[in-house]
């Protein structure tokens, strides 16, 4: 008999979870005006708000932040970070950053201007906000089956070479570089083949552009390549991350996803110029260039983090657990963006909740549910985070509404998400009953869904 699947770690610290009742969290919830963001963690059982900064560190990792160099300037902890982004990347100019946000603010600073157009595939919030906020245009050319949540696709983030070609053969002279996402986040941690990444680099070549990766996700990226697309099954993980960067001029990276650390990011280019560029907007807003607002610490154990998460076993490990709470909803019947994504799985609420009317926000309505059910903490990606258009001020319904279950790196067992998967399937058993959602009675003018305060609409 075939031996089963387990994890390629075992448990060495522990962390207490507790669990409440439903009547404690019917207050809570209504004590954070129905949004999730407002609840203190301790009255959370099970936390899939996201999967950035909340990964289980190694021993190895917690070994290694001993012995960070904390020198201002030249710190060992810098060179050893910064040969690890080398060897696995190729990349050998790199700028530390205290977060990924952080490393697109300093590398935007230097190459963004008014009127540029910046295509990629679905741009992340922060990536279009520090794009839109330089008056420049971030232009989504995402393959359009990624907008049907039920349709399979192996490499459902990637970019669509035909819009990227119409973005480039008109505008080519506004656009300083173009911007491809691995994995895609926004389309449902959907992964990029490699040859897409071939078909980008072309276009860019075609017309003398440069191509910087958003690499938050870039190892489970690597791991989709290498399971999914012909002639990768026997490659390294690390040869695979080798050959795509291969293919970049640069990348902008949040640690605090495939890097498993807590807080923590880099710029990592080829190219003098753009270093020497970007080094100007470090030291600003950053610090000083051998740091850039991190700890030594940190730097050591996001080297420790990258050589690790660029083995097989532990990324099979890792997106194995997200694949199986994929299978759970499969026996229940309950509609997420197909196939299972790297990081998150993303509930199709409005095919669950089909009684409430979208302007009662479907996929919050379901966020709410899930957090009274159980305890389990989702996220909306849908109608309230997409805003309100900036010259209508209406709110924005064009795209997917979706509730997000982002599962941390090594952080809950198989166990977890056996709960999540069942807590789910009692709201789908009642789904037909619940007729109202929620409307809005604070919002910020922009990115409201953080602080958003809301009331239930009654009957
Ligand atoms: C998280 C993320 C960012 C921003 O990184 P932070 O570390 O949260 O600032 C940028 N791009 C993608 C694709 C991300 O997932």
């Amino acid at each position: 008999m075939e031996l089963p699947f387990a994890e390629s770690w075992r448990i060495k610290m522990v962390e207490p979870i507790r669990k409440s009742t439903r009547a404690e969290r019917e207050q809570w919830i209504r004590e954070a005006h129905y949004n999730v963001f407002q609840l203190p963690a301790e009255q959370v059982y099970i936390d899939c708000l996201t999967d950035s900064g909340t990964g289980a560190m190694s021993d190895r990792q917690w070994g290694a932040m001993m012995t960070g160099d904390e020198s201002y300037a030249g710190a060992r902890s810098f060179f050893r970070m910064r040969g690890t982004i080398e060897r696995l990347t190729g990349l050998s100019h790199v700028i530390p950053t205290h977060q990924g946000r952080a490393a697109e603010n300093v590398l935007f600073s230097a190459l963004v201007r008014e009127g540029d157009i910046i295509p990629g595939n679905s741009h992340f919030d922060t990536t279009k906000g520090h794009i839109e906020s330089r008056r420049a245009f971030a232009v989504d050319c995402t393959i359009d089956e990624a907008r049907d949540t039920q349709l399979e696709h192996p490499f459902k983030g990637c970019v669509d070479p035909d819009k990227l070609e119409k973005v480039l053969a008109v505008n080519a002279d506004k656009v300083p570089f173009i911007i491809v996402t691995i994995t895609n986040n926004t389309a449902g941690g959907q992964p990029v083949s490699m040859r897409n990444l071939r078909e980008v680099r072309a276009l860019a070549d075609k017309y003398g552009k440069r191509v910087i990766f958003d690499s938050a996700r870039f190892a489970e990226n690597a791991y989709f390549i290498k399971t999914r697309e012909e002639g990768y099954a026997d490659k390294s993980i690390k040869e695979i991350v080798r050959e795509m960067f291969d293919l970049a001029d640069g990348m902008t990276m949040s640690a605090k996803k495939d890097a498993i650390v807590n807080m923590g990011g880099f710029i990592a280019t080829r190219h003098a110029d753009w270093f020497e560029a970007a080094k100007a907007y470090c030291i600003p807003f950053e610090g000083y260039l051998t740091y850039g607002g991190m700890n030594g610490r940190d730097m050591e154990a996001l080297a420790v983090g990258l050589d690790e998460n660029t083995e097989f076993d532990n990324l099979r490990t890792r997106i194995h657990q997200v694949e199986y709470l994929a299978k759970r909803l499969d026996e229940f019947g309950i509609p997420y963006q197909r196939p299972a994504g790297g990081h998150a799985i993303f509930i199709d609420a409005s095919k669950v909740l089909t009684n409430v009317p979208k302007e009662e926000f479907p996929a919050q309505a379901l966020t709410v549910e899930l957090y009274k059910e159980a305890g389990v903490r989702g996220c909306e990606i849908g109608y309230i985070l997409a805003d309100r258009d900036p010259v209508t001020r209406e709110n924005r319904f064009g795209g997917l509404d979706l509730l997000r279950l982002a599962i941390a790196r090594r952080t809950y067992t198989d166990n977890h998400m056996d709960v999540i998967a069942v807590a789910l399937k009692n709201v789908f058993d009642r789904r037909e009953e619940i007729r109202h959602g929620y409307r809005i009675t604070w919002e910020a003018e922009l990115m409201r869904h953080f602080t958003v305060r809301l009331e239930p609409v009654a009957d």
